[in-house]
């Protein structure tokens, strides 16, 4: 529901502070983008950005005892910092031709707001609002945001030629909002998917997060798949990859895009829905019913997943988290105690919550009539919650010895004392030992012989 903003533009002091100050100052001055387009929506901007007929130093020099960051000169923004509340405020600006389908080859200061709207991406980012004169809205903005409709603005081929990192954009935004792609604008994004060649793998990356993380993503994975396939080839095989199998009956990228609208909305999980399956058309195998299997898939779409993620630069941290609940995605605890402990202990508690709400969603991407395993889930998450509860001993820190108590008893220093502790966890994880230091030391005594 788009909301008049006129009277109620629900603008930070900061920011109205900085408005004031130019406009007083004699320049003309403007919120704009996102913060426009949010506060139409309803929903609290993120942060506010400025742009103004002032010149970077013009503008400084309105700001003179205050705090102003040379954020970008020579793309006319400074920030200016009030209450520890950083404001980008950018002179408008006309981008000149691009060369690279990414960088204006230069950029021209302007003092006319129009060109500066007529730069920006989106018809929903392109949007600017004034204390005096109100929402500036020359290419519909509004009415597409209230129909729910993302749109370049002017020719969507000429918009996506400049700079190709706005198809992405375009898909991130209506993943975000779940709004769906005006055709003419579809049209070009799909004919120049190719462009996004030139977009590095951080900006991918980064854009990618952004479609997982919106509202829509699974619809935005199906039907953009051959744009998405551009610098990710190894989703394209997925595409209408049939199942043959009871279980399941969406192919397999639609099963997917269920997987990733169907996990919570953080980054490891939705990575991993979008990875989890992705090496299910290299196994394919059909038994004599013909029915179909996917024998090793969870490994052959973790090794796929590391290969990607390295490609688009992630960082370790998020890449290792992603290939292990891609890993064991498929691992069955049956609700039972002694696995549930197991896979606790062997994946840390914390990644084994993490991977019970990948398994959730996966069912919930299958068959409706072969979703047995849900209860089987909810008991496996009651009995983790209760072993959590109880403190149960399923990592080396609650062990009730360490690796000297083992050499005070006898044990010779070296790779053997890890072993025996590892073994010590297994089985007190697993409830098989109780977690007492006389115990594990007897336990010890009795296990180790020194051949
Ligand atoms: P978010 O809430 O994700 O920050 P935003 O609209 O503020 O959304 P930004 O990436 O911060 O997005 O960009 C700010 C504004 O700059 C956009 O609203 C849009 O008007 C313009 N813009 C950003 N990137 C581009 C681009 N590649 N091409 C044209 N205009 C762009
Ligand atoms: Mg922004």
């Amino acid at each position: 529901m788009v909301q008049k903003i006129n009277d109620m533009m629900p603008i930070s002091p900061q920011a109205e502070k900085v408005l004031r100050t130019l406009n007083e100052a004699g320049y003309r001055a403007y919120l704009v983008g996102g913060c426009v387009r949010d506060a139409l929506l309803g929903t609290e901007p993120k942060d506010y950005d400025i742009t103004t007929s002032a010149l970077p130093e013009e503008t400084k020099q309105a700001f003179t005892g205050f705090h102003v960051v040379d954020t970008g000169l020579k793309h006319g923004t400074v920030t200016v910092v009030l209450d520890h509340t950083p404001i980008e405020v950018t002179t408008f600006r006309a981008d000149q031709e691009y060369l690279d389908h990414r960088h204006p080859s230069s950029v021209v200061f302007t003092r006319s707001l129009e060109e500066d709207l007529a730069r920006r991406d989106l018809t929903i980012n392109a949007m600017a609002w004034h204390p005096g004169e109100g929402l500036i809205d020359l290419f519909g903005g509004e009415s597409d945001l209230s129909s729910g409709i993302i749109r370049c603005v002017g020719d969507p081929d000429e918009r996506f030629r400049e700079d190709a990192l706005r198809i992405l954009r375009a898909l991130r935004f209506a993943s975000r909002l779940d709004f769906r792609i005006e055709p003419e604008t579809e049209a070009a994004l799909l004919r120049n998917a190719g462009l996004l060649e030139a977009i590095s793998a951080e900006r991918i990356a980064s854009e990618l997060n952004g479609i997982l993380l919106g509202r829509g993503p699974g619809e935005i994975l199906v039907r953009y798949v051959e744009v998405l396939g551009i610098p990710i080839p190894e989703l394209l095989p997925m595409k209408d990859f049939e199942q043959h199998n009871p279980h399941h009956h969406l192919d397999v990228l639609r099963h997917t895009a269920a997987v990733v609208d169907a996990v919570p909305a953080e980054k490891d999980l939705r990575l991993a829905a979008l990875f989890h399956d992705i090496g299910k058309p290299s196994c394919f195998t059909q038994d004599e019913n013909g029915t179909g299997h996917f024998y090793g898939h969870a490994k052959i779409s973790r090794n796929i997943t590391t290969k990607v993620m390295r490609r688009l630069k992630y960082d370790n941290a998020t890449r290792e988290q992603v290939e292990k609940l891609v890993m064991y995605h498929d691992l069955d605890t049956e609700g039972r105690e002694v696995l549930i402990r197991r896979w606790m202990r062997r994946l840390s508690p914390e990644l084994f919550a993490r991977l019970l709400f990948l398994k959730r969603a996966d069912i919930l991407g299958q068959h409706p009539d072969y979703r047995d395993g849900l209860k089987v889930l909810d008991e496996t998450r009651n009995i983790m919650e209760r072993l959590l509860a109880d403190h149960v001993c399923l990592t080396m820190q609650d062990l009730a010895v360490t690796g000297a108590d083992l050499i005070a008893a006898g044990v010779p220093r070296g790779p053997i004392v890890g072993i025996l502790l590892d073994k010590l966890l297994d089985r007190v994880a697993e409830g098989r030992l109780e977690n007492r230091k006389d115990t594990l030391i007897d336990w010890v005594k009795e296990n180790y012989h020194e051949d």
